[in-house]
């Protein structure tokens, strides 16, 4: 196929790309990376052109142009992969002078010495090793919540491989360089464009798992809302169902509340109750589940612990409340919690095990507040 006609093809993708990846990212500024996947394909764009300026002896601007076109495309891609995955940005100081050292040996190979096979192997190690490094920095933990970048790290990585042996499939067909030329050309139009793909479904992910955290999370805590919680409560139940076990619950209500914000006004309210959710936080184990069922109650399911278990973090729960009063700017607020434990029985609902939990609740209620009461305990351990 005509190379001149390929790069055409793929500088024109590439500009269309940018122009799409910009008005998306016009509307879409919070979604990490795409600042930086704009970038990339309009550095691509300027490559495809250094490389369609070429005449029949490239000069010096022509590979200026295409050397630092791809490679700073390549760098803009990795840029993106790593803000979109939460790592830190690479250092700008520290790739701008190996990035002019690199330019001027793309010059000193075209003015000096010309040579088209170390000028092929530089644009081809220099953005393979940037591609690797997106896939490496893009790679999700759990492929299963985030399919996109998966994808994503699997076309960045198989594009990476194939530039870095790119110069050894040259000198395999160096007889028939116009069909090497061609599937080359070819393998980049493809690949750019499956991964202006992935990441415009990089953009929907993130917008899909936002939304989905917005509708899991009360807005005031940060922590799982009521119907999240329920959720969460009956798959944890059927997990632990399956190997015999019953899964504490424990359901909180904090003591008087109404009279924190009759005393104190409504916002000290909702400070009291960021700060029970921090010390509560602070009290359990990474798998714990705490969710906020409404006002001032919460619950908290601990997968795996025993009933034992679950009265001393109860017990901990409710010293640590009481020994650390809420510091506002108006006083400091002090506050107490009435919990209530029960297990959960197999093939039961979890509204059951609530309701149950809430009953305990209510007997440390009656009993003074400020206690802890598991369902079906003849007395109950307080203070
Ligand atoms: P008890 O010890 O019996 O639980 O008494 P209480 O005062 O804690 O319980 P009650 O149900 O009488 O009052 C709960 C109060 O919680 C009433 C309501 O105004 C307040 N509340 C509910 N949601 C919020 C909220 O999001 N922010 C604030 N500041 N207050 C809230
Ligand atoms: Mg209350
Ligand atoms: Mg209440």
């Amino acid at each position: 196929m005509h190379t001149p006609t390929l790069l055409f093809l793929a500088g024109l993708l590439m500009g269309i790309m940018a122009a799409v990846f910009q008005a998306v990212w016009r509307f879409n500024r919070d979604i990490p990376g795409l600042k930086a996947w704009t970038l990339a394909y309009a550095f691509g764009f300027l490559g495809c052109v250094g490389f369609l300026l070429r005449p029949q002896t490239p000069g010096p601007v022509s590979v200026l142009l295409a050397q630092g076109g791809i490679l700073l495309m390549a760098y803009q891609c990795m840029q993106g992969c790593r803000a979109y995955a939460g790592r830190p940005l690479a250092r700008l100081r520290s790739f701008w002078p190996l990035m002019a050292a690199w330019l001027l040996l793309a010059l000193y190979f075209t003015v000096v010495q010309p040579d088209l096979r170390v000028r092929l192997v530089m644009a081809s190690v220099g953005p393979g090793l940037f591609f690797l490094l997106s896939a490496r920095a893009i790679w999700p933990h759990d492929g299963r919540v985030h399919p996109a970048r998966r994808l994503t790290a699997w076309v960045c990585g198989g594009h990476g491989v194939f530039l870095l042996l790119r110069p050894l499939l040259f000198h395999a067909g160096s007889t028939h360089i116009e069909v090497v030329s061609s599937v080359v050309m070819i393998e980049s139009i493809v690949v750019l464009n499956i991964l202006g793909f992935c990441i415009l479904m990089l953009v929907n992910e993130h917008v899909n798992l936002a939304l989905r955290r917005q509708a899991e999370t009360d807005s005031l805590t940060g922590v799982f809302n009521h119907r999240a919680f329920l959720t969460l409560l009956g798959k944890a139940m059927s997990v632990e169902a399956r190997v015999d076990r019953r899964l504490p619950l424990l359901l909180v209500d904090l003591d008087h509340f109404k009279r924190v914000n009759d005393t104190w006004g409504h916002q000290v309210g909702d400070e009291v109750l960021r700060h029970f959710v921090t010390v509560t936080q602070a009290c359990l184990r990474s798998g714990d589940v705490l969710g906020r069922l409404g006002g001032e109650e919460f619950a908290i399911f601990l997968p795996l612990a025993s009933q034992a278990e679950a009265c001393r973090v109860a017990e901990r729960l409710r010293a640590q409340v009481a020994a650390q009063p809420c510091q506002t700017a108006r006083g400091s607020v002090a506050l107490s919690v009435s919990i209530g434990v029960a297990l959960c029985e197999p093939n039961e609902r979890p509204e059951a095990a609530l309701g149950r939990a809430d009953r305990a609740m209510y007997q440390a209620k009656g009993e003074g507040r400020n206690r802890v009461q598991i369902w079906g305990a003849v007395t109950s351990a307080s203070v």
